[in-house]
């Protein structure tokens, strides 16, 4: 760890292929100011990123990274913390990625609960594949593939994660630079699966959710009007359809990650003959 890291010290020498104006790149100067300002360096950090546009992040940061599999970034990210609980991980990804294909992931590491975050740059649409519907899309967005809208009412990450027992829900919005890097900060600080939905336009593919349209829409939340260890407070936000809310929803209070709990190793069911006593020792061993 060193404190005189800059943002930049995690910016690689490649020249993203975004498209100009992509909400991808306010995401991702957020994400790296958060892992400087938290006192993270590169040679600590280890970013995983899915499939999507989202998924080139790791080229374009400076860190050790892992472009994987469609929708199986998370579990990667876990396996690697578990084998080396110093690495700050971080995982990428989009909205396609994380709640359709990885869906089953992502529910499954708010659960686990392992130090690290999580951040999706959702725009509500397939980018990389020219503009499909995405489990985020209004019922109503119309597309090639979806030319009468999708007729399904769209995934809600939040309250997907609330319902699954999340310990830090927060969305931001990518535009608001110094707000989005605060609510990564924070979810880099918080002990546990710090998860952050971005409102990440797609300029090229969406014409509904726009800067615009989110400029005129959010509704930041700050800790004077919303108490965000209130879980009851935090349910009507995250089901709140008509709300475009940033700012960091639900925060359990004492939160202790999952490789910290008490008798974790005690509970393994099974240890094979000759394999190493402890569950962690037993992790680091596969990895
Ligand atoms: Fe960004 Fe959309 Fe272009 Fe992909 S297609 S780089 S999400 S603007
Ligand atoms: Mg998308």
């Amino acid at each position: 760890m060193s404190s005189d890291v800059r943002f930049i010290d995690f910016k690689s020498d490649k020249q993203p292929t975004w498209c100009p104006g992509c909400g991808d790149f306010g995401t991702m100067n957020g994400m790296m100011k958060a892992l400087a300002e938290t006192g993270n360096h590169p040679d600590d950090t280890f970013v995983v990123a899915g499939i999507g546009c989202s998924g080139k992040i790791g080229t374009y940061m400076h860190s050790y990274a892992l472009h994987g599999v469609h929708g199986r970034a998370l579990p990667v990210g876990i396996g690697a913390k578990l084998a080396n609980p110093e690495l700050e991980v971080m995982v990428a990804g989009g909205d396609g990625d994380g709640y359709s294909i990885g869906a089953g992931h992502f529910v499954h590491a708010v659960r686990r609960n392992v130090d690290m975050s999580y951040v999706v740059m959702d725009n509500r649409i397939y980018g990389l594949t020219k503009g499909q519907a995405s489990p985020t899309s209004r019922e109503d967005f119309e597309t090639s593939t979806t030319p009468d809208g999708t007729n399904m009412p769209p995934v809600n990450p939040l309250a997907l994660a609330l319902s699954a027992g999340a310990t830090f829900i927060a969305q931001s919005f990518s535009s608001d630079s110094q707000r989005h890097t605060e609510i990564v900060k924070e979810a880099v600080e918080h002990d546990g699966f710090g998860f952050v939905n971005v409102y990440s336009p797609c300029v090229t593919f969406n014409d509904v959710d726009t800067y615009d349209y989110f400029r005129d829409a959010v509704v930041d939340l700050d800790e004077t009007d919303h108490d965000r260890h209130d879980k009851d407070a935090a349910r009507e936000k995250v089901l709140d359809g008509d709300t475009e809310y940033t700012g960091v929803i639900y925060q359990e209070e004492n939160s202790v990650p999952w490789e910290e709990r008490e008798g974790l190793d005690e509970n393994m069911a099974e240890i094979p003959d000759g394999a190493p006593e402890g569950a962690m020792d037993l992790v680091r061993e596969f990895y």
